[in-house]
């Protein structure tokens, strides 16, 4: 190995999924695995959480369902939250999946097609406040009329409603659950009875029992990324999944330069800012250039060593949420920012 590597442990996936599947108990989980599976790589992901009796998946757009779906099969219930074209509709349709359902005219077009001996399985999704598309409050009691007609004449069924929540600040979350809540009474007026509510994600679903419903959609915690700013691995009872090593490539006076640069995914404006775990201990990390970057170098230390950008800090390495820390973003923006080009080595049997 010439390069970086990201080591991803699929044991302590299993273990991290244990710990979420009980935080979030009686509500059932689902696994998001957007974005690659947060970088960790979907198709071990979904395959070793599958044997772990994970059935739902969130997986964010058609064509990571579709793979899903052939990777878990078909036992597996698979949410997808962008399909927003005829074609893609088909397509999810195709693959059996769940459809996240936020705009009248996606709506009027699953309405339109019919079922066909297929009803498609809707999610309707209400606007709580975060304005990331769903249907405004104002426009819901018309929307869910429209949703109940479809589901009358066969073409669909509501088998949830959901929002998606800043998790920002408790007030803001609990006017979006009260939306949130209204929102639920007004699609029964209507004569549905959607028997899947989802609202929380990672933070909300741990912290706070009332927002669970009946899904929680989660996806840092499961990978072992803690909140920025929040509580650590300890205190939610979950632990890091992949560690990001890099060999020593040389060695000039006090300084090491290493094999893992921007290209990789390394943040530019992480340098100076934090440090570089080694065998000679922590190390400030000096410069990061294109392929390669610089850290303080340590009494021995020789090319081919290795060094861990981010890890566990329970073996004293910084995590993918420490680095983000010092550059003001979230872990999951530092995780899914190794490039894909960089080796994924598991551990664990899928
Ligand atoms: C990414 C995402 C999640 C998971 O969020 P985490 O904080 O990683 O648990 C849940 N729901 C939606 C709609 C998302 O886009």
């Amino acid at each position: 190995m010439t390069g970086s590597v990201l080591e991803v442990d699929l044991d302590l996936l299993a273990a991290n999924l244990d710990r979420v599947r009980a935080a979030v108990a009686p509500a059932e989980l689902m696994l998001v695995v957007k974005n690659d599976a947060y970088g960790h790589g979907l198709d071990p992901v979904v395959e070793r959480a599958e044997r772990e009796g994970v059935r739902w998946f969130g997986a964010f757009d058609v064509l990571t369902g579709a793979r899903v779906r052939r990777l878990a099969g078909d036992g597996a219930r698979i949410f997808v939250w962008i399909a927003d074209t005829p074609a893609q509709v088909s397509a999810a349709l195709a693959s059996d999946l769940d459809i996240g359902v936020g705009d009248r005219r996606l709506l009027e077009d699953i309405v339109a097609r019919g079922g066909t001996g297929h009803p498609a399985r809707v999610h309707l999704k209400i606007d709580t406040g975060l304005r990331r598309n769903g249907v405004r409050p104002e426009e819901w009691p018309d929307f869910v009329a429209t949703a109940a007609a479809g589901e009358r004449a066969g073409a669909l069924v509501v088998e949830g409603i959901w929002s998606h929540i800043a998790e920002a600040s408790d007030e803001e979350d609990d006017l979006a659950r009260a939306r949130f809540d209204d929102a639920v009474r007004v699609a029964e007026a209507a004569g549905l009875r959607p028997r899947l509510r989802h609202l929380a994600a990672s933070a909300a679903s741990f912290a706070r029992p009332e927002f669970r419903y009946d899904l929680a959609r989660v996806g840092a915690f499961c990978y072992g990324i803690r909140p920025a700013g929040g509580p650590d691995e300890e205190a939610l009872g979950i632990r890091p999944i992949a560690r990001w090593e890099a060999p020593v490539v040389a060695v000039a006076g006090d300084v090491a330069r290493i094999a893992v640069g921007a290209r990789d995914g390394l943040f530019r404006t992480l340098a100076s800012r934090v440090e570089v775990a080694t065998p000679g201990g922590r190390r400030g990390l000096l410069a990061v250039h294109g392929s390669t970057s610089e850290i303080r170098a340590w009494p021995g230390a020789a090319a081919g060593d290795r060094v861990v950008i981010f890890g566990d800090a329970r073996n004293d390495e910084e995590t993918a949420t420490s680095l983000a820390e010092s550059i003001g973003t979230i872990g999951e923006e530092v995780a899914v920012r190794v490039s894909p080009l960089v080796p994924r080595r598991y551990r664990g049997g899928r």
